[in-house]
C-alpha cells in the first residue's frame, strides 16, 4: 500500500508538471501571437501616420537640409560626415512639430511609440558616374529620445533629379524608419493578465484538489490500519478471558464434588477476575465513545486522596513502588472525583504495563493551574510516536498484539476527560528512558 501510495505521488507530481508545461507552451504561444498583433497594430499606427499632407510637409522640411548638404557636397564645402550638422540645424523644432502632430493622430488604443528615420545612404549619379556622398547612419528626424530596442517598420528610397551649377544629376537617399515601445513586456503581459492569473488560479486548485485527495487517501489508509489493529487487539483482548472462563466452568462442572474448598475458591476467584477484566474492557470501549461531562464542584486533592488510588491499584501490582509528591499543602481543584481516579488508574496502569517499577505522582498549583505528572522508569515512547499515542485506537507496538494488552484507547480517553477541564495533556520521554506524561488544567 505504500508504494502504491508514493506511486500515486509520483503520479500526482508528473500530471502536475506536464500540465505546467504545456500551459506554459501555450502561454508562451499566445505570448508571441499577442506580440505579432501589437506589432501590427502599431505598423498600422506608422502607415496612418505617414499618410497625410502634413506629414510630407515634415518630411520635406529634413529633405531640403539633405538636399542642401547634396549641393555644397557638389561644391566642395562639405563632406560625408558633416550631413549630421546639416541634419541638426532644426532638429529641436522639428522633433516638437512631430511631437505635435503624432499627439494630435493618436487615436483611442493607439500605443504611445517613438518614432525616427534614419539616412544610410546619398548617392550622386551624373555622367553616369556614381558618386556616394554618404554612408553610415545619421539621424534625420525623431519624436524624442530613442529607444534602445527600435524596430525597424521600412526602407525609404528617394530619388530625385536635379540641376546645380549646370550640372545635371540624379540623388538617390536610402533611409530606414524605426519605431519603439517602451513598455512593451508590461503592455503584452498586461494583454495577457486574465489568461496568466486564470491559468495560475487553475493550476494551484489543481495542485490543492491533488493535495486533498493524497491527504484524504493517506488518512483513509491510517483510519483502516488503526481499525485493523483495534479488531485484532479486541479479538485478542477478549478471547484470553473468555477461554480461561469457559476452563474454570468446565472444570467447577466436572469436579464440584471432588473439589477441595481452597480450590473451589480458587476457581471461583478466577472467573471473578477474568468477569472483572472482561467489564474494564467494556468500560473503556464504551467510556472512549461517550464524551464526558465537566464536573463544577470543587475538590481538594492531596496525597492522602491519590495514596489511597495508590493502595488499591497496588491489590493487583504489589510489587510497584509508587511514590507521591505535593508541593502546597492545600490543592483545590473543579472535576469530579471519578474522573481523576479514572485518569491516575490509567497512567498506572500503563507504567506499569510498559515496564515501569518505581513510578512518582506528582502535585502542584502553578501560574493558576493545577499542574498532575505521572513518571515512570519503563521502557520509554519513541519521539516519533509521541504525536499520535493520544489518538483513538492508536497503539505504539502495532501488529505485535501479544507483547503487551491493550487497545489504544487508555490516553485517548484520559485525553478527553483532561479537555473536558480545558486542560492539556502532554508527554515527556525518550525511548528506554521511561515516560512522563504532564497534565495541567485550569484551576
Ligand atoms: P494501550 O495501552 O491500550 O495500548 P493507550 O492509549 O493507553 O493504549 O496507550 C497508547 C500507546 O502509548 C501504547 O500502545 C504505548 O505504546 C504507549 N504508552 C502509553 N503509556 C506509556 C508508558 N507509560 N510508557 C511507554 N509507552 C506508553
Amino acid at each position: 500500500m505504500k508504494r502504491k501510495i508514493r506511486l500515486l505521488i509520483g503520479a500526482c507530481i508528473f500530471t502536475v508538471v506536464a500540465l505546467a508545461t504545456i500551459q506554459g507552451y501555450f502561454i508562451y504561444n499566445t505570448y508571441q501571437l499577442i506580440e505579432k498583433e501589437v506589432h501590427a497594430g502599431i505598423k498600422k499606427q506608422v502607415t496612418d501616420l505617414e499618410d497625410t499632407e502634413e506629414w510630407f510637409s515634415i518630411y520635406n522640411v529634413w529633405m531640403d537640409n539633405v538636399q542642401d548638404f547634396v549641393d555644397d557636397h557638389v561644391d566642395g564645402k562639405a563632406k560625408g560626415n558633416d550631413l549630421q550638422k546639416y541634419l541638426g540645424r532644426n532638429s529641436d523644432s522639428l522633433t516638437t512639430v512631430i511631437k505635435k502632430y503624432m499627439h494630435k493622430m493618436k487615436k483611442p488604443g493607439d500605443y504611445d511609440i517613438d518614432y525616427s528615420i534614419h539616412i544610410s545612404s546619398i548617392t550622386l549619379t551624373n555622367d553616369k558616374v556614381t558618386d556616394s556622398i554618404f554612408k553610415g547612419n545619421a539621424l534625420a528626424l525623431a519624436n524624442g529620445k530613442e529607444e534602445k530596442t527600435k524596430i525597424k517598420s521600412a526602407d525609404g528610397r528617394w530619388e530625385h533629379e536635379q540641376e546645380h551649377n549646370g550640372i545635371k544629376s540624379s540623388i538617390v537617399v536610402k533611409s530606414q524608419r524605426y519605431y519603439g515601445f517602451g513598455d512593451w513586456k508590461h503592455t503584452i503581459i498586461k494583454k495577457m493578465g486574465g489568461l496568466l492569473a486564470f491559468s495560475v488560479l487553475l493550476m494551484a486548485f489543481v495542485v490543492y484538489l491533488y493535495y486533498l485527495s493524497l491527504k484524504n487517501l493517506i488518512s483513509q489508509k491510517r483510519i483502516a490500519d488503526i481499525k485493523t489493529d483495534f479488531v485484532n487487539n479486541i479479538t485478542h483482548e477478549f478471547q484470553t478471558p473468555l477461554a480461561t472462563m469457559d476452563i474454570a466452568v468446565k472444570t467447577l462442572k466436572r469436579k464440584e464434588q471432588q473439589m477441595s474448598v481452597e480450590h473451589y475458591q480458587h476457581t471461583i476467584s478466577m472467573i471473578e477476575r477474568q468477569n472483572e477484566r472482561l467489564q474494564k474492557l467494556f468500560r473503556q470501549v464504551t467510556e472512549a465513545s461517550v464524551t464526558p461531562i465537566a464536573s463544577d464542584d470543587s475538590i481538594s486533592i492531596t496525597c492522602h486522596e491519590i495514596k489511597e488510588m495508590i493502595s488499591d491499584f497496588k491489590l493487583s501490582k504489589p510489587d510497584v513502588n509508587i511514590t507521591c509528591q505535593q508541593e502546597q499543602p492545600a490543592l483545590t481543584v473543579k472535576m469530579d472525583p471519578f474522573h481523576l481516579n479514572t485518569i491516575i488508574v490509567n497512567l498506572l496502569d500503563n507504567a506499569v504495563k510498559y515496564g515501569g517499577d518505581i513510578i512518582g505522582v506528582d502535585l502542584k498549583i502553578e501560574n493558576g493551574n493545577f499542574l498532575l505528572s505521572v513518571k515512570d522508569n519503563g521502557k520509554g515512547i519513541p519521539v516519533q510516536e509521541q504525536a499520535s499515542i493520544f489518538d483513538k485506537f492508536y497503539r505504539a507496538e502495532k501488529g505485535n498484539i501479544h507483547d503487551t494488552k491493550g487497545l489504544g484507547l487508555g490516553l485517548f480517553y484520559i485525553k478527553q476527560l483532561v479537555e473536558t477541564y480545558k486542560g492539556k495533556i502532554k508527554v515527556e520521554s525518550e525511548e528506554g528512558k521511561g515516560a512522563m506524561f504532564l497534565i495541567t488544567i485550569p484551576v
